[in-house]
C-alpha cells in the first residue's frame, strides 16, 4: 500500500499567535489512520515554534522551498542542511506561485530537488499545467516529473481559484505521471506517493481522494482553518 499524506502549504500567512491556536486544533483533532500521514509547511521563520509545537505528535512539517545550493554567498537563501536543523521532513519545490513569480524554471526546480534530497528532506515536487497548456492540449508537457520524492499534481488553474480539477480530470493525470514513471522504474511507480492539489476543501475531499491513484493531497487554503484541514484529513483516510 502507498503512504498517504495531506499537507498544508499556509504559503506567506500565519503569525505566532495564529499559528499556535492553529497547532493545537491540529494536534487536538488529527485522528490517528494507518497508513495516512500530515504535515504543515509553514514560513521559514516559524519553523522553530512548529518544531517546538509539533515536536512528538504525529504532524510532521516542511518549508515552502529550499535553496539549491548548500551554502554560500545566497543572501536571502536558506539551505536544506538549515531547514533539516529544525526538523523539517519535507520541502515543497517548484510550487507554481514560485515558477510563475520567481521565475523558476523546471533546471532550478531539478536543482532544488536534488538539493533537498541531498540534505535528507523529502522533496514535495509541484507538477501542473496552466489553464493555455490544457486547452492547447499540453497538459503531459507540464507534468513531466523526476525522481524518487512525493509529487503533487497541482493545475495552475486550481491553485487559490475556488476551481478544482474534477476527481476524473486528477484521477487522469496521476495515472498518467504514474504510467510515464513506470517506463523508467515500475516499482517507484506504484511506490510513490502523488497528492492532488489545487482548491481542495471539506465539500469537494471526499470524491477527489477516493480516487485510487489519488494519494493524498496539498492544501492550500483550507490549511489554515483547522476544521477544514482536519476534515480533509479526514476524507484522506483509506
Ligand atoms: C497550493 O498552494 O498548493 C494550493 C493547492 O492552494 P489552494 O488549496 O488554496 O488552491
Amino acid at each position: 500500500m502507498r503512504a498517504r499524506l495531506v499537507a498544508g502549504n499556509w504559503k506567506m500567512h500565519g503569525s505566532l499567535a495564529a499559528n499556535a491556536r492553529l497547532l493545537e486544533a491540529l494536534k487536538a483533532g488529527l485522528p490517528e489512520a494507518e497508513g495516512l500521514g500530515y504535515a504543515v509547511c509553514a514560513p521559514y521563520p516559524y519553523l522553530a515554534q512548529v518544531s517546538q509545537a509539533l515536536s512528538g505528535s504525529r504532524i510532521a512539517w516542511g518549508a515552502q522551498n529550499v535553496s539549491e545550493h548548500d551554502s554560500g554567498a545566497y543572501t536571502g537563501e536558506v539551505s536544506g542542511a538549515m531547514l533539516k536543523e529544525f526538523g523539517c521532513r519535507f520541502a515543497i519545490v517548484g510550487h507554481s506561485e514560485r515558477r510563475g513569480l520567481y521565475g523558476e524554471d523546471d533546471g532550478r526546480v531539478a536543482a532544488k530537488f536534488l538539493a533537498a534530497r541531498r540534505a535528507g528532506l523529502t522533496p514535495i515536487l509541484c507538477v501542473g499545467e496552466t489553464l493555455e497548456q490544457r486547452d492547447r492540449g499540453e497538459t503531459a508537457a507540464g507534468v513531466a516529473a523526476l525522481g524518487e520524492a512525493v509529487l503533487a499534481y497541482e493545475p495552475v488553474w486550481a491553485i487559490g481559484t475556488g476551481k478544482n480539477a474534477t476527481p476524473q480530470q486528477a484521477q487522469y493525470v496521476h495515472a498518467f505521471i504514474r504510467a510515464r514513471l513506470a517506463k523508467r522504474d515500475p516499482s517507484l511507480a506504484q511506490r510513490v506517493t502523488i497528492l492532488y492539489g489545487g482548491s481542495v476543501k471539506p465539500g469537494n475531499a471526499g470524491e477527489l481522494l477516493a480516487m485510487p491513484d489519488v494519494d493524498g493531497g496539498l492544501i492550500g487554503g483550507a490549511s489554515l482553518v483547522a476544521e477544514d484541514f482536519i476534515a480533509i484529513c479526514a476524507a484522506a483516510r483509506r
